[in-house]
């Protein structure tokens, strides 16, 4: 479905972004991989997704909290037909207390990467005539929780920075949108379970229902092979005409 397309996923050595990456692999696309670090290991996820999907898979490091690197990372790919803006960190504190450096690199990595990599790529895509671009927003893009306030921040900002994105690219068959995830099961969300159990002196499955997934009306965990679908289903011809737009992927945290 994808053949004959490059995709760029930032941020994709672990977590939804290796997900959205494994499901374009799956699709037949060129994949580039990314995250700031090059070690072997890195390199050698891009070997074992391209053996396991036969599709090309290459590892480029940029550190998406620099906007030289970002751009640099779209030029190294040497296409870019999909760019999905994945990369993304988090940091939980009340505002008074909240470091300066932490709200920098929090504005840096989950927003203005994206507006670097998306005057990199538009270029390409203009004169390929067809791209598509997919940026992980948040539930936060859509709403706000205490103590995340450089988070919530950047994820409304993408979600503005989506927009004004699609405008732009109205009259080519150029789409650009957003996919709001609620709490997806990442390794990062693992971890987090047994300090909530500890916390609240609570079982697992009664520390995810009252605890992690409190604000999740559906009480399950989203999958990053669910999100690779979405992003998927975003470059496929059926959503030609869906751009400037947020889909959300919260089991009704939205809806609230
Ligand atoms: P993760 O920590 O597993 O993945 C983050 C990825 O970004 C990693 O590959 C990491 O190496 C990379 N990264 C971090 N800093 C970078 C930098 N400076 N340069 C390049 N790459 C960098 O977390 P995840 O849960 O998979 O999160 C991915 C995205 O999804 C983020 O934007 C996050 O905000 C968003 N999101 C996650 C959830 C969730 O529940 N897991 C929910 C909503 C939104």
């Amino acid at each position: 479905k994808l053949s004959g397309k490059t995709a760029v996923v930032t941020g994709s050595n672990s977590g939804i972004g290796l997900g959205v990456a494994t499901e374009f692999a799956r699709a037949g696309a060129r994949v580039v991989l990314n995250s700031y670090t090059d070690s072997e290991e890195d390199h050698a996820l891009a070997r074992k997704l391209s053996e396991e999907t036969g599709s090309e898979v290459l590892y480029i490091k940029a550190d998406m909290s620099k906007g030289g690197e970002c751009r640099q990372l779209i030029e190294t790919a040497g296409a870019c037909d999909i760019l999905v803006n994945n990369a993304g960190i988090q940091h939980v504190a009340p505002v008074e207390d909240f470091p300066q450096e932490k709200w920098d690199a929090i504005i840096a990595i989950n927003l203005s990467s994206s507006f670097h990599t998306i005057a990199a790529a538009i270029p390409m895509m203009k004169a390929a005539g067809w791209g598509r671009i997919v940026n992980i927003a948040s539930a936060h893009g859509l709403t706000a929780s205490p103590y995340k306030s450089a988070y919530v921040s950047a994820k409304h900002g993408i979600v503005g920075l989506t927009k004004t994105i699609a405008l732009e690219t109205a009259r080519e068959d150029i789409t650009c949108n957003a996919i709001c995830p609620g709490y997806v099961m990442t390794p990062l969300v693992e971890a987090q379970i047994p300090d909530t159990m500890k916390q609240y002196g609570m079982e697992r499955e009664e520390a995810i229902e009252k605890v992690i997934l409190d604000r999740q009306p559906s009480k399950e965990f989203a999958t990053v092979e669910e999100i690779g679908g979405v992003a998927t289903f975003l470059c496929s011809d059926a959503a030609r005409q869906i751009t400037g737009t947020t889909i959300s992927v919260d089991g009704g945290w939205t809806a609230l």
